[in-house]
């Protein structure tokens, strides 16, 4: 074997570079596969079904079809490979964080927020994020891989062996959800999916830190889930301050391609916003965002910044982000604070990776 994929193995693992795990296949894909081997297309909805619903976790689980098509295709590489749960921490605010293994060694985080009746799984999509975000415990890592579909799906399978059905999916965990746009919509399709976990698409949340094209491409999706878009700052200079991304793309780019995307969807837009002392949270500040956010449907999430071992900013006073709510309501504004959760495990926003950092 070429040395350069011989080291492209070892750095990503032969499943996220092969993708022949069948975790990763949407329904349509297994559609695909099947007429491919000259199976009727029911057994591609035994094939989804047994993975994506049921566990199975080897291809001769999967006993309604055929002993000779199963042989095909472990013959041929395919596999159900699963994560390996390396640790599961609990905070007695009930969030759970699981620290993942993938199959080259590299390791995520997904948390579990429980609220009355509500699960909801906060998850990954890459180890590591390449967007670099200076107030994020997971922008300090260094940037690994994307994860593949099974990988993200996989996060919620694996805390339901544990906290129960979940019923809501963010994808505000580890890594930039629309640099890895392909893997993360494929999983979208299998969570949503009436054969696998039949997840509604209005309970799930794509969060971005706002990719201009990838917005506009996610407005044409066959699969509409709901977004947010975490904006940080009225404006940008003090975005490139706090985002590494802040100066390769502007607001007037990322608000545009919001615009399309509200155009084409007719769909709300969550604006995610972190408090940080001193840089972003004066009520100058929350004036200019309003004007900024005129022209979209959106609701505001104020987020206080939680802080990781190195993080050069502060959080916001909490009279602070009153008063910042305070102006954006004044101006119609849907706006909550969020309170932090699952701080003493980690687990907070931005925090994800932080125990990574002091262990370097
Ligand atoms: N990359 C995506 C999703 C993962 S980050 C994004 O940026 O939207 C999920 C959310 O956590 C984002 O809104 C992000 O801005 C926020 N966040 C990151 N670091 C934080 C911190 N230290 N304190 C509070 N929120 C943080
Ligand atoms: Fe990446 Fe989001 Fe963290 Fe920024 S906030 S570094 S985009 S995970």
């Amino acid at each position: 074997m070429p040395t350069i994929q011989l080291q492209a193995l070892r750095r990503y693992g032969y499943y996220a570079l092969m993708d022949k795990n069948l975790k990763s296949k949407t329904y349509t894909d297994l559609l695909e596969l099947v007429a491919a081997y000259e199976q009727k297309p029911f057994a591609a909805q035994y094939l989804f079904s047994f993975i994506q619903q049921k566990n199975a976790g080897h291809i001769n689980d999967i006993t309604p079809l055929s002993k000779t098509f199963r042989q095909q295709l472990i013959d041929d590489g395919f596999v159900i490979a699963s994560m390996e749960l390396l640790e599961k921490h609990d905070d007695t605010d009930g969030t759970v964080k699981f620290v993942l293994g993938l199959c080259n060694g590299t390791r995520i985080e997904s948390v579990r927020l429980k609220d009355d009746d509500r699960n909801t799984l906060c998850i990954s999509t890459q180890a590591g994020c390449r967007m670099g975000c200076k107030f994020c415990a997971t922008g300090q890592l260094q940037f690994e891989r994307n994860l593949t579909a099974a990988e993200i799906v996989d996060q919620v399978y694996m805390a339901e062996q544990s906290c129960g059905k979940i019923n809501n999916v963010v994808y505000m965990g580890m890594g930039e959800p629309l640099d890895n746009f392909d893997a993360v919509m494929r999983s979208v399709k299998i969570l949503n999916h009436e054969h696998g976990r039949n997840i509604g698409i209005r309970h799930i949340t794509i969060s971005t830190c706002g990719l201009p094209e990838e917005i506009k491409k996610l407005a044409l999706s066959t699969v509409q889930p709901r977004l947010a878009v975490s904006l940080h700052a009225p404006d940008d200079t003090i975005r490139a301050k706090i985002m590494r991304i802040g100066s390769k793309y502007l607001l007037s780019e990322i608000m545009a391609s919001l615009k399309i995307y509200q155009n084409t969807t007719g769909k709300r837009i969550t604006i995610e916003y972190c408090m940080i002392d001193s840089i972003n949270d004066k009520i100058e500040h929350a004036k200019a965002l309003v004007k900024l956010l005129r022209p979209l449907k959106v609701n505001v999430n104020l987020i206080e910044l939680n802080s990781f071992p190195g993080c050069r900013f502060e959080p916001a006073d909490s009279r602070q982000i009153q008063a910042f709510a305070n102006v954006l309501s004044d101006a119609g504004i849907e706006t909550v604070i969020r309170f932090k959760r699952g701080r003493s495990i980690k687990a907070a926003c931005g925090q994800l990776g932080a125990t990574w950092l002091t262990q370097k």
